[in-house]
């Protein structure tokens, strides 16, 4: 018999908000533990929450984003636990009625097939502090810190669907978490920093025989924050469910730690079921009541979609659905190439010029039009100079990193330092001469049609002149003397 996954996330990612959830406080990185904190976020007995207007825009962008039917009238519930780093001992959170529900998200699949992931619901909650221990371990740490910088902060959770679409291979639970993050990034809901611990995922597991439609029973993996564990730990668990049922076990309904340095997951605790939580609905917030032109002028903040965006770049600029793809993966980047491409140009030799060039020198998160220490028009003018031949793309790069961060543009800096392509009246012939006097065997091996050694002597020819010539040119004057 031949077993299937049935995979389900629940992402976390932590809002682009200015202030927490229910308070006043900035929602962004502070200067020390317990910075950021009022009576509010904090428990404090007798304060009540104030509800951020822009978390519930944000969460709605995100459910629209999802193909999502918005609730107007969604309310918050109580999800009662105790946990030291949960000062009221509740967590406000949505349940029976949450923001976003019943969308789907296409899948790219290999950057090719488009595969549809039910999503469940999306809503909105408030996240917890941090506990901090003194040494590495927990079991060893004397005592432990808590850290209530975080607690109120306002995520949302995105959960994908077991039902209707699942996700039911490691491949698909995989691009399913990479779309999920590009897309919170382009609509701008999140930054989605995993490293910074905005972007967390929780992952249910079970096992079915293929082509069956009933549920195995399911493990819970808790609070993973990096891509590369997350499907280690499923695809550890999947093997490790597989083997107990051939031995005719049962799979234990349960919690389960991922241990990152041994890539195993350890038994945590029996899964608990929603009744552990006793939900309630939330007393001190009323309902929302939002009208259909306040989710309309939401839907209009959603920006054209990466997937849609790379479609277009096809057939607009020609690119290869490869190039298409790796231009529009963060909307930055994609923007910045627009910027250029509507100038004249070879749109090829512009890609290059970004994926190649610009991508070795400033760091993609960094690349928008507005914001990149080598501009749009630096890019346009640089490209341009090389169009003309005005300079060889050995010049070109160093153009680049001198104009970069600065004022000048390519052209400036071109002007004020007289840079330019070294040709045969500007003494290349003699730099050519002089390579193949120093080099006679070389020249012996060329006559007798080793082309690998001709390379070597074009190689020559530009350290001498220090890329200023351009290689093309080198090899024919080369090839005219010898
Ligand atoms: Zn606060
Ligand atoms: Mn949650």
């Amino acid at each position: 018999m031949e077993f299937e996954p049935v995979i389900c996330f629940e992402v976390h990612a932590e809002l682009n908000t200015r202030s927490k959830l229910f308070c006043a406080c900035p929602n962004a990185i502070a200067q020390g533990p317990n910075k950021h904190i009022c009576p509010v976020c904090t428990g404090q007995p007798g304060v009540l929450p104030v509800l951020n207007k822009r978390a519930v825009e944000l969460c709605i962008k995100t459910g629209l984003a999802l193909n999502c039917k918005i609730n107007p009238k969604a309310r918050f519930a109580r999800k009662n636990y105790f946990y030291p780093d949960l000062p009221k001992g509740y967590q406000i959170s949505q349940y029976e009625e949450p923001l976003c529900e019943d969308g789907t998200l296409m899948v790219h699949l290999r950057d090719q097939e488009l595969i549809p992931v039910g999503i469940k619901r999306v809503h909105l909650e408030e996240d917890a502090g941090k506990l901090v221990y003194p040494s590495k371990g927990i079991e060893e740490a004397p005592y432990t810190l808590v850290d209530f910088n975080r607690a109120g902060v306002p995520l949302i959770e995105i959960v994908s669907d077991h039902q209707r679409d699942p996700i039911t291979s490691l491949e698909l639970a995989k691009a399913y978490l990479e779309n999920i993050r590009q897309l919170l990034r382009y609509i701008g809901v999140s930054h989605c920093q995993m490293e910074l611990g905005q972007m967390r995922a929780d992952v249910n597991i079970s096992l079915r025989p293929k082509g069956s439609k009933g549920f195995g029973n399911r493990v819970e993996i808790k609070n993973m924050s990096s891509f590369r564990f997350i499907l280690e730990a499923i695809s550890y668990e999947m093997k490790r469910q597989e083997e107990l049922l051939r031995q005719g076990q049962e799979i234990l309904q349960e919690t389960r730690l991922f241990d990152e340095a041994r890539k195993i997951t350890i038994p945590m605790r029996s899964k608990e079921d929603a009744p552990d939580y006793r939900y309630f609905p939330e007393p001190d917030l009323v309902p929302l009541d939002l009208s259909e032109r306040d989710i309309q002028r939401i839907r209009e903040e959603i920006p054209e979609l990466p997937w849609s965006k790379a479609q277009r770049f096809m057939d607009q600029y020609g690119l290869s659905r490869e190039e298409a793809m790796v231009i529009t993966k963060e909307k930055g980047v994609s923007d910045y190439f627009e910027a250029c491409a509507l100038k004249f140009m070879d749109k090829r030799r512009l890609y290059t010029w970004i994926t190649k060039e610009l991508f070795r020198i400033v760091p993609r998160e960094e690349i928008t039009p507005e914001g990149c220490a080598f501009p749009p028009e630096f890019m346009v003018d640089l490209i341009s100079l090389l169009e003309s031949k005005r300079l060889t793309e050995g010049l070109a790069r160093e153009v680049m990193e001198r104009s970069l961060g600065g004022s000048l543009s390519p052209s400036k800096i071109v002007e004020l330092e007289g840079i330019e392509i070294m040709d045969e009246k500007e003494g290349l012939m003699e730099v050519v001469k002089k390579v193949l006097v120093q080099n006679p065997e070389a020249v012996q091996k060329v006559k007798m049609g080793q082309v690998n050694t001709l390379n070597f002597l074009v190689g020559q020819v530009m350290k001498e002149t220090k890329g200023k010539a351009d290689p093309k040119v080198i090899r024919d004057l080369l090839m005219k003397e010898i």
